[in-house]
């Protein structure tokens, strides 16, 4: 934690409203934010297994193209070759885990047919299977966190679906990370509700993922945060760091509108959107639990000249990141399989990591389990504005849904990159900080008795 001068506090309670009062270098009460490690949650990471995303990627190889436009008619799921029976496989698997937890998912599939357009030529049917982990607190069983994969892959000729196209990194390995996910959560419960997505049609233009995050939005869901993991498997070459996965989080929001942009410009903002804050949030779980690899935040929305399945929740207004390895080998993606000057071209599970891929699969369910587990984020947070003041006065609603017991004012430097500070506070929903909101950003969370904290909301001024 970086200290920024002049701001040591500490709390006193008042009935509902906490005044924060300045108190000399060394007050008390004050700390860098924080989460509280979950026993069930950390016993759950334990579960997470490489020989089982190993075998996931293995399996998904083994159909040997999942091209969008391959076949999926029933002699081509029988042949065990192409999309449909790679579709009809991942569907299984989710099946079998919802044995294993006495029929405690939902599995699902969501399809619709996808009129020729960019690189897709005919009429093609396109299939994104989904497990739900239906939240047990009724209130809070409406706030859904979700992760997700592509199961579609591609060689160098978007139209070819004859030759191989293994896919073990793009996006086997997201796919699994799904799979594993669904598999090591179903045998918790959480309030909140969980979806375990796999998508198609992301290597033509992000169709699955757009049609999906559309039927999100018409359908009123309470998405929180969405994961999207697409080239998770620490492809090795030898620049490559397994000790680190990116996660890219958009700035300014794809949704904001001509006032957002306008506050943003007068008064900061670029970097605290809700993706951004499940991106912080992230790097606080990295620090809470042992996942074997460490969050590396990239404030942009993706990599030059490519995109994924986040942008399509972040154009619905939902927070979505894209986690990606730290560094890719173009060599090895939409590359036809061949030997050429002696280099070897083609997405080949073995040039993955599998322990790499299982670690971002801990990263993963880590913060789907913290995120579900936690109260909803405070409504409705506003940083009073009507005075000319130096001390600051934000308010809120009660996080829906009753679980929180304790709210936390988060702040940091305007040029900082994380959260910086925390104040702890009751169960108030008021709190005057005796600090210039001219020289900070705040935010406020919703924390309950065991630690766990919803994602951070920045107020917005109110006169
Ligand atoms: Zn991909």
């Amino acid at each position: 934690m970086r200290k920024v001068p002049g701001l040591e506090l500490a709390g006193r309670l008042s009935g509902l409203c906490l005044l924060v009062a300045a108190l000399a270098p060394g007050g008390v009460a004050q700390s860098a934010p924080a989460l509280a490690a979950d026993p069930k949650i950390a016993a759950a990471l334990n579960d997470v297994s490489a020989r089982q995303i190993q075998a996931n990627i293995e399996k998904l190889v083994s159909f040997a193209t999942r091209s969008t436009l391959s076949a999926q008619d029933p002699a081509a799921i029988r042949s065990g070759r192409g999309i449909g029976a790679a579709r009809e496989w991942i569907q299984s698997e989710f099946e079998r885990y919802s044995r294993d937890c006495g029929g405690c998912l939902e599995v699902k599939t969501d399809s619709y047919t996808q009129e020729p357009g960019e690189r897709v030529k005919e009429s093609t049917v396109i299939t994104n299977v989904y497990a739900v982990l239906k939240g047990t607190d009724g209130e809070n069983a409406r706030r859904i966190v979700l992760v997700t994969g592509h199961y579609d892959s591609r060689n160098s000729d978007n139209y070819n679906i004859t030759d191989d196209a293994p896919g073990a990194n793009d996006d086997a390995s997201g796919t699994a990370v799904s799979l594993e996910c669904a598999r090591v959560l179903s045998k918790l419960k959480f309030p909140a509700t969980m979806v375990f997505l796999t998508v198609a049609g992301e290597e033509q233009g992000l169709y699955g993922s757009r049609h999906f995050a559309r039927m999100a939005k018409e359908q009123g869901w309470d998405l929180e945060a969405v994961l999207n993991n697409d080239i998770v498997g620490a492809d090795k070459s030898p620049e490559q760091d397994h000790s680190v996965i990116r996660v890219f989080s958009e700035g300014v929001p794809a949704v904001a509108t001509d006032e957002d942009l306008r506050r943003i410009r007068l008064l900061g903002g670029e970097s605290d959107s809700t993706s951004r804050q499940l991106a912080r949030y992230m790097v606080d779980v990295g620090e809470t639990y042992d996942l074997g690899v460490q969050p590396m935040m990239i404030f942009r929305q993706d990599r030059y000249l490519r995109g994924g399945d986040h942008s399509s929740f972040n154009q619905q207004g939902f927070a979505a990141v894209r986690i990606t390895e730290f560094r890719e080998d173009f060599h090895h993606q939409h590359q036809n399989v061949r030997m050429e000057s002696g280099i070897q071209y083609g997405d080949l599970p073995r040039f993955v990591d599998f322990d790499y891929a299982s670690h971002v699969a801990r990263l993963n369910a880590a913060t789907l389990a913290g995120l579900a587990a936690a109260p909803a984020p405070p409504a409705n947070p506003r940083l009073l504005t009507r005075n000319l003041e130096n001390d600051s006065t934000l308010t809120w609603d009660a996080s829906p849904g009753g679980l929180a017991t304790a709210y936390e004012v988060l702040w940091r430097a305007t040029t900082s990159p994380e959260w910086e500070h925390a104040q702890k506070l009751g169960n108030v929903t008021r709190a005057t900080m005796k600090m210039s909101k001219d020289n900070v950003i705040f935010a406020v969370r919703a924390c309950d008795q065991a630690g766990h904290c919803s994602l951070p909301v920045v107020p917005a001024p109110e006169r």
